[in-house]
């Protein structure tokens, strides 16, 4: 492990301090004001385009083009749906009496929860430490931003652009990697939204019980993409390429592998090298200067890939589309294999990177035993013209989000809550959904005041008061 410059805790303390009599502050603050600092953040973010993106090639390649689309534009998105909804999500809603309830009045209310931490990875290292971001200003809280240490450039960056445009007692950015988070979780923050493994999400969760913090997890898994032989194996192909190999490979909810209806594996792992050709390079070897695909983000990623992949080949593992590794630059070309043994460690790890088992089946029972067999996975992809084959699938197993003929894009859609489910995470984000993970939902009742139905239910508990009470458990 590198060793990461001392952490001076007196600061952490102090930003955390700050940030709570800023939050007491906000409670009361106008939502015209919240709305017009995040249209001006969305401004100040879009002036700033080039800075990020250059940002985040330094650190892994990443296309220019690919970072508009995957770190820039879904934070663009999150803020400008939040201001355009944010009136009706923060309003109280009115709650109707039932009948042992007449002549109160009631109301849910929305109340921030108070000073947030939000702990990032590396994979999509502005979004996924901006988007949580928007949510939670949205709902009217403050922020410590953890970036991830892989990313240094990035992370930079973000400290940089944060300073520029937010005071400390509002948003603030600790750089440093896993002693700084472990620091961090040491202080009573009312909510954690942590992006990043499951192993590290129990750490999280563990250390926010000491503090009875709530906490939103995002975790990862092995997300699988089904294919059937009705599927339209051209636009699957097309797809799953996209999904797959966007980022190179390292987004949590890309197609983890393949399984497809043995009657059309050769034909989709055919139409799959076309299309990855057609998107990266039109030679049999993707070139290594290949301005449209995004590297290994580090060594020991690289290392922790290629060795996976040579276990899965040593166990007998067919290479259908391959191409050079170059541990210099971390590049590893797009491999897709057949023939996988299940015990291989591409099977059994989240992959995470730019290689695709495909492993045929013959019975949708095969499908469904097999993913209910493995934890609850982040996304799950069918791709069939089949209702009854979807309707399988979709009611017989379970997963953070699910996508029918398509993959990752339901990441971004506005009004789809984001998250998975115990293994692959716990809580939602995006839209409402972000606003109210970073919100507490507060009940309030009103009585009138004299006589009340309650009164019936005082002691003494008199004759006519328990016939009351009989007829309130027989009927009400
Ligand atoms: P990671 O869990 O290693 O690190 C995430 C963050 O936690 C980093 O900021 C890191 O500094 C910090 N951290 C590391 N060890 C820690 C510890 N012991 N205590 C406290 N904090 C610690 O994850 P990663 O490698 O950065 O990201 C990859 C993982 O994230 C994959 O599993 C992927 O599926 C998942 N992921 C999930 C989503 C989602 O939205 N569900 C999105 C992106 C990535």
């Amino acid at each position: 492990m590198i060793a990461e410059p001392p952490i001076d805790i007196h600061r952490l303390s102090e930003i955390f301090e700050k940030q709570k009599r800023k939050s007491f502050v906000l409670r009361s603050e106008n939502l015209n004001e919240r709305k017009k600092r995040l249209s001006a953040f969305e401004d100040f973010l879009m002036r700033n385009r080039t800075r990020i993106r250059e940002a985040i090639s330094r650190d892994f390649k990443k296309p220019t083009t690919e970072s508009d689309i995957s770190e820039l534009y879904p934070v663009l998105t999150e803020i400008r749906h939040a201001v355009s909804k944010i009136d009706n999500w923060a309003a109280p809603k009115k709650i109707d009496a039932t009948l042992t309830y007449l002549g109160t009045r009631s109301e849910v209310r929305v109340e921030p929860k108070g000073v947030c931490l939000i702990i990032a990875p590396w994979n999509f290292p502005f979004n996924l430490s901006i988007g949580p971001l928007i949510s939670c200003l949205a709902a009217g809280n403050t922020a410590v931003i953890k970036p991830s240490e892989l990313t240094p450039h990035t992370s930079q960056l973000i400290s940089e652009l944060i300073n520029e445009f937010f005071e400390e007692d509002l948003v603030a950015v600790v750089e440093g990697g896993q002693q700084v988070s472990e620091q961090l979780l040491e202080l009573p923050f009312d909510h954690i939204f942590f992006t990043g493994s499951p192993t590290v999400g129990k750490i999280v969760m563990k250390a926010a019980a000491e503090n009875l913090s709530s906490i939103t997890l995002e975790l990862g898994g092995k997300s699988p993409a089904i294919i059937d032989a009705s599927a339209d194996i051209k636009d699957t192909a097309k797809r799953i390429a996209f999904g797959k190999f966007l980022n190179n490979g390292q987004t949590c909810i890309a197609p983890d592998y393949v399984l497809v209806e043995e009657s059309v594996q050769t034909t989709f792992i055919q139409e799959l090298k076309k299309e990855v050709k057609k998107m990266f390079g039109e030679k049999e070897e993707i070139s290594e200067q290949s301005a449209n695909y995004a590297r290994i983000v580090s060594l020991k990623h690289f290392d922790r890939l290629n060795n996976i992949l040579k276990d899965a080949i040593n166990r007998g593992a067919r290479v259908e589309l391959s191409g050079s590794l170059n541990p210099e630059t971390n590049f590893i070309h797009p491999v897709i294999l057949s023939n996988v043994a299940s015990e291989s460690l591409v099977m059994q790890e989240e992959i995470f990177g730019p290689i695709l088992p495909v492993v045929s089946f013959t019975s949708v029972e095969q499908v469904v035993y097999s993913i209910n067999d493995k934890p609850k996975p982040l996304a799950l992809y069918i791709f069939s013209s089949r209702k009854s084959f979807q309707r399988k699938i979709l009611t017989e197993t379970s997963a953070g989000s699910m996508g029918i003929n398509e993959c990752v894009l339901q990441f971004t859609h506005p009004n789809l809550p984001f998250g998975g489910i115990n293994n692959s995470g716990l809580g939602k984000a995006h839209g409402e959904y972000g606003f109210r993970a970073f919100s507490n939902e507060k009940p309030v009742l009103r009585q009138k005041r004299g006589f009340a139905m309650s009164y019936l239910l005082h002691p003494p508990y008199t004759d006519f008061r328990k016939k009351i009470v009989d007829l309130l458990l027989k009927w009400f």
